[in-house]
């Protein structure tokens, strides 16, 4: 890789009620009842990127944008990339080819109307793009994507046999770039140290210097974030472990210490540096 290295800042744009695979309270039925946060919480998250003069890549779901068209426009305002989080927060894997197309050909013409370019990127709701739906891939080189972002280095939603660094994929349909999200190793485990809980409890300064070690050997490093993680006033329900672990823990704080990370480190979108060959 050529000139200095750059890190991704990702945010997947959800509500705070789009947790996958539980029903009752949070049952997809019931979120147009659910007390929307997601614009408030979003533009929270934009002035925060503004605030440091960071773009990032916005992963938004087909839903919000529908719902929410003005929240498009503004992210699209600020210079950030808008790409694709599917339609209705459900996993790759409990879709099969077809419906997943159709929620890819759902969510990008929704987006679109919303006065976006057409999304190259995708990230999979829960890093659902693992060994149990090998074929998405395929289909989202088919529909045109450039590259992915859902495939997690880590046991429990991916495999921790999956590169670290952003690699190629080659499919029936043409190369897809895999951007996969930070992990770091602790007693002896990978965690999330980009995102979710493991980001939540990490102090920032440990955060840095991980970051700046990849970069030294030029490798780019992914973090993600939801907006619903830095609402000041999170609504909460009673969710099975471990979804109440990677949804509730160690939320407090968190926006400070995202602001710390901001600050010492150079963000960019991922979709530019895939246009300009990204060098892997
Ligand atoms: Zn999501």
């Amino acid at each position: 890789m050529t000139g200095p290295v750059r890190n991704f800042l990702t945010v997947d744009i959800e509500e705070w009620f789009h947790v996958c695979g539980v029903g009752g309270v949070l049952a997809p039925d019931r979120w147009p009842t659910l007390p929307s946060r997601v614009e408030f919480t979003t533009d929270l998250t934009l002035d925060l990127l503004t605030r440091h003069g960071v773009t990032a890549t916005f992963f938004v779901l087909g839903w919000i944008a529908d719902r929410h068209p003005r929240l498009v426009e503004r992210i699209l305002q600020a210079g950030h990339e808008v790409a694709s989080h599917g339609w209705a927060h459900r996993r790759v894997f409990e879709l099969d080819e077809e419906s997943f197309a159709e929620e890819l050909t759902r969510t990008n013409a929704t987006l679109e109307e919303a006065g976006a370019p057409r999304p190259i990127g995708f990230r999979a709701p829960e890093w659902s793009i693992n060994d149990r739906a090998p074929w998405a891939l395929a289909v989202l080189a088919r529909a045109g994507f450039r590259y992915d972002s859902s495939m997690s280095p880590l046991r429990l939603v991916g495999n921790p046999r999956y590169l670290q660094v952003p690699h190629r994929h080659e499919t029936a349909y043409g190369t897809l770039v895999e951007v996969p999200p930070l992990v770091g190793r602790r007693l002896g485990q990978q965690f999330p140290l980009g995102g979710g809980w493991g980001l939540r409890m990490s102090r920032p300064a440990t955060v840095i210097r991980e970051i700046e070690a990849r970069n030294r050997r030029g490798e780019p490093v992914t973090l993600f974030m939801h907006p619903w993680e830095i609402d000041p006033q999170p609504p909460r329900v009673t969710l099975p472990w471990p979804l109440r672990f990677s949804h509730y823990f160690r939320l407090s704080g968190f926006a400070e210490r995202l602001d710390d990370i901001l600050a010492h480190v150079a963000f960019g979108p991922i979709g530019d540096w895939v246009l300009k060959g990204c060098g892997v």
